[in-house]
């Protein structure tokens, strides 16, 4: 199963000539998802060849930055003939002033769209696979993050160890890796356990949207490979991340610390920092090695934890 993430828009509140305000693209196998939608959403999926037939839209906050792509999107979507409902995910509190934006100047999306409300601890989307768990956030607005947490997968099929207790090449190998016992023409009884492994783990992606450090970051998801983190400011402005409810670069690394994530990307860069991230990755690299900080269109496909 493949799982590709495409950072759309990396900038904070402004947007600068390189980087676009707050997006990230997440596809897995066939389902594609939105997580915040800034300005300009629609020009990134283009020019980063996403397409548009996202299922679902997570939305952390209503900052003007987050979601004033939302209009110009749904509007594209209508021209294109769009038929397939849009399911966004909001902030409890937030639905009629999402609402408004999605009926923004009278428009009426001639396909179906839901807005779903969300809070701390929801499992916002179950699909077959895996889960969009929200978690709380400390922002000034009503705020949400979101983590993308699939399903333990069975433990690994010992072929060999099978083959030497005599159960025969066929059917009976998958009744085992399904975890049913089987009989062989002898009567002895193999039990899954002797020939399966401990179930693996999935993957996991989390997205904070903006926020101070949180504890709520790290319980969401054992491990993540990739944490999305807030990291608007470096540490020369520490009390400016802290008076307007972000995270500086080195606490976004903490958080990826006690998290014990493979790979923390840091985003929503204050437009100050245009052109040079120097410090973000300095500073973050101190506490965390595995930090970068990803320029807009950049792709990064999440392997398997086993799989290194
Ligand atoms: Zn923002
Ligand atoms: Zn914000």
């Amino acid at each position: 199963m493949s799982l590709r993430v495409t950072f759309l828009g990396t900038a904070g509140a402004i947007p600068t000539t390189e980087r676009n305000p707050s997006a990230v693209f997440v596809a897995r196998e066939g389902d594609q998802l939105l997580f915040d939608a800034g300005e300009g959403t629609q020009r990134q999926m283009m020019r980063f060849g996403t397409g548009f037939s996202i299922s679902h839209l997570f939305v952390t906050h209503l900052h003007g930055d987050h979601v004033l792509g939302i209009p110009g999107l749904l509007q594209t979507m209508d021209f294109n003939d769009r038929e397939d409902q849009l399911v966004i995910h909001t902030p409890r509190g937030t639905h009629r002033k999402l609402e408004s934006l999605v009926y923004a100047l009278d428009n009426r999306p001639s396909f179906p769209v839901r807005i779903d409300e969300v809070g701390d601890g929801d499992v916002a989307y179950r699909a077959d696979e895996y889960e969009v768990r929200t978690f709380g956030t400390d922002h000034d607005a009503r705020s949400v993050g979101y983590a993308l947490v699939e399903d333990e997968r069975k433990g690994r099929f010992d072929r060999e160890r099978a083959e030497e207790l005599g159960v025969p090449v066929g059917p009976k190998f998958s009744q085992l890796h399904e975890g049913r016992s089987v009989e062989l023409e002898d009567g002895t009884i193999v039990e899954p356990e002797q020939v399966v492994g401990e179930p693996r783990p999935g993957r996991s992606i989390v997205y904070t949207g903006d926020t101070r450090p949180t504890a709520a970051t790290i319980e969401v998801a054992a491990e993540p490979e990739l944490l999305v983190h807030d990291a608007t400011f470096a540490e020369n402005r520490a009390d400016r991340a802290a008076k307007t409810a972000h995270s500086t670069a080195r606490q976004a690394a903490e958080i990826a610390n006690r998290a014990n994530a493979k790979r923390l990307a840091l985003i929503h860069l204050s437009s100050r920092y245009a052109g040079d991230v120097g410090d973000h990755v300095t500073q973050a690299r101190a506490v965390f090695e595995n930090a970068f900080v990803p320029d807009d269109g950049e792709t990064l496909e999440i392997d398997y934890p086993d799989s290194r």
